[in-house]
């Protein structure tokens, strides 16, 4: 028996080159299945160690989960000639991705009414037969240095006209290279094709623009219709538009009717499908899938949105303005414009398999049970996975339902390989949490949750004074990023102590408003974090309590003074502020410092948070 590895790339730079998450989604989709076309080729000849991608009986993929699950490194064990498979995979990839760029080339040409100049068809071959690498080992995996490049993607340099997407190869063109010519030649393209922008701002290169009506490809291929990939603006505003909908109030409940009646007026129809697709028998309202970019009243506009003319804009903004003045009647606010963005992955897994050869299929196998679950988990709280193969997870969900998503896929995580005897160690998983403004570049926030979960979470550590570690990885960062203000950050170890630090942000960040037990105002939180940053980090924790407590009672409102009355109320303030020095405090610091950012980072994640 031969050790094969197979390796496909670029991954992770080309899924991000995305600026909306339905393209996000489509290029990961698209790699996960020319990975499975290259895998399902040559299983018959090869004992695959990893990944292993059909668990007994030959259970469906996960595509049928409309979520890309098959990685890009197979590790496999090979009877016959070792060259021969690693050749048969990477001609079914180049294949099936002939096949897909001939499709999406046969909707070009039908756009522009027949054949394309010379110059295009040369940029198209270009970028299309350059832009996979492939390369194969023989022998185990520490001969890596030894791999057989197949094809490079250091092709050559771009000129021209950058695409408006990835930014880096040359738009598509017709014979001139003018900007007026290229603006009207994919004007053109977008009148006619889906997806593209009509006006001329899409400018795409090959690569981008496979990527753009990938999905209309691929259903001809699995022929079962493909739901929406949620906006940005959808994520932002779904958790805020179920409780409307879920709401008992009359009067908020006729105004969400009139909107949506408003909406097929002007023929502005749900999405079908995009909550929960890969949950069976789910029953999620129509009227809850709708195009969140609709229920943002100072953003409305003919151009960012589906309505039609001014008349419109005018009669939709009408009916979004009384939802919002019904909302705050039963304080339950607006929605705000912030998603998240979810990355994690197993800590140390290249340690684990080396150290536990003989059980590297059941590892891979474990690993197959671990993404299987992931849909669900994620899909339950208003979430949608963009990948989830071996230990690796990418999903997008509302900021405030993504710390508990989080959770669950640890517990699940932990949970699995709890249950796989034998091993050398138990491994963990580490995630990195970006929440993000909705109109920030969506390719700059996605590098950075990979930054944060590769860099920060699992770069996460705590040494004695003689440098050795006591404890790594197994940790979370989080980072917002506003729009121009500054960002905030909080980076710990999963649990301290008995406490699991994201139901401590959630717990805490649930104080936030007015109708709660222990009040937090911005007022309160921007002087105690203040406090944090000046005072000195000599203090100890009951100390700190104290400031905190005295600064609280120094807050001027009805319900703080009515707190301050009562043992059991000044208990329940002394109980909150606690665990805000708990939130605040850094792991790797002996004596205890605290980090005011983990303060402020809370109002982020409160449901309603314009109350
Ligand atoms: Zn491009």
């Amino acid at each position: 028996m031969n050790r094969l590895q197979l390796h496909f790339g670029p991954v992770q730079s080309y899924v991000a080159e995305a600026r909306s998450t339905a393209d996000l989604w489509s290029g990961s989709f698209m790699l996960s299945h020319l990975a499975k076309v290259a895998y399902d080729a040559i299983i018959k000849d090869v004992n695959p160690i990893s990944p292993i991608l059909y668990g007994e009986g030959k259970s469906a993929g996960m595509e049928s989960k409309f979520v890309g699950s098959t990685p890009n490194l197979f590790e496999l064990e090979v009877k016959g000639n070792s060259e021969k498979v690693a050749r048969k995979a990477v001609e079914s990839w180049a294949s099936e991705w002939r096949w897909i760029a001939d499709e999406a080339l046969k909707k070009m040409k039908q756009s522009i009414g027949g054949s394309l100049a010379q110059d295009t068809m040369d940029i198209w071959n270009r970028q299309v037969s350059n832009h996979w690498e492939m390369y194969w080992t023989i022998g185990d995996y520490d001969t890596l240095q030894s791999r057989k490049r197949l094809r490079s993607m250091m092709g050559a340099t771009e000129g021209g006209r950058k695409c408006t997407q990835c930014g880096h190869r040359e738009a598509l063109r017709d014979s001139s290279e003018g900007y007026r010519d290229l603006r009207a030649f994919w004007m053109k393209v977008g009148q006619a094709v889906d997806r593209v922008s009509d006006d001329g701002s899409d400018r795409l290169c090959a690569i981008c623009f496979i990527k753009r009506v990938f999905p209309s490809v691929i259903e001809k291929r699995i022929s079962s219709k493909l739901p929406s990939f949620p906006s940005t603006d959808s994520f932002a505003s779904i958790v805020w538009r179920a409780r409307v909908w879920d709401s008992n109030d009359e009067d908020l409940k006729r105004s969400y009717a009139n909107l949506i009646a408003v909406l097929k007026e002007e023929k502005i129809g749900p999405l079908s499908g995009i909550w929960e697709p890969s949950i069976e028998g789910s029953s999620i309202p129509r009227e809850l899938e709708y195009e969140g970019n609709l229920f943002f009243l100072d953003r409305l506009s003919v151009e960012g949105t589906e309505i039609p003319d001014a008349a419109g804009l005018k009669r939709v903004s009408d009916a979004v303005s009384d939802l919002y003045w019904h909302s705050a009647r039963l304080h339950l606010g607006r929605p705000q414009p912030y998603y998240a963005v979810l990355a994690m992955d197993g800590d140390s897994m290249g340690v684990l398999l080396r150290e536990n050869e003989a059980l590297k299929t059941d590892i891979s196998k474990t690993l197959l049970s671990f993404a299987q679950s992931v849909p669900h988990i994620v899909e339950k709280r208003w979430g949608r996975v963009v990948y989830a193969g071996g230990d690796d997870v990418l999903a997008l969900a509302p900021t405030s339902t993504v710390l508990e998503i989080s959770l669950d896929i640890r517990e699940r995580f932990k949970e699995l390989f709890n249950g796989l005897k034998g091993l050398s160690m138990v491994p963990t998983i580490s995630a990195g949490i970006l929440v993000a403004h909705c109109m920030l570049p969506l390719q700059r926030v996605i590098s950075q949750a990979h930054h944060l979960l590769e860099d920060v979470a699992k770069g996460h550590v705590v040494k004695d004074s003689q440098g050795n570690v006591l404890r790594a990885k197994d940790a979370l960062a989080i980072e917002l990023w506003n729009r121009g203000e500054r960002n905030l950050g909080l980076t710990r170890f999963w649990d301290d102590g008995d406490i699991q630090i994201p139901r401590l942000v959630t717990e805490l960040s649930s104080y936030w408003g007015k109708n709660v037990e222990v009040p937090l105002t911005s007022g309160f939180v921007y002087s105690a974090s203040d406090l944090l940053s000046r005072l000195s980090s000599h203090l100890g924790p009951k100390q700190w309590e104290r400031i905190l407590v005295s600064e609280y009672f120094a807050t001027r409102s009805h319900v703080v003074s009515e707190l301050k009355k009562t043992k059991e109320g000044r208990q329940k303030v002394e109980d909150v502020m606690r665990k805000i020095l708990q939130l605040c405090r850094e792991d790797a610091r002996d004596p205890p410092t605290y980090n005011p950012e983990h303060l402020l980072l809370l109002r982020v994640f409160k449901e309603d948070v314009s109350q």
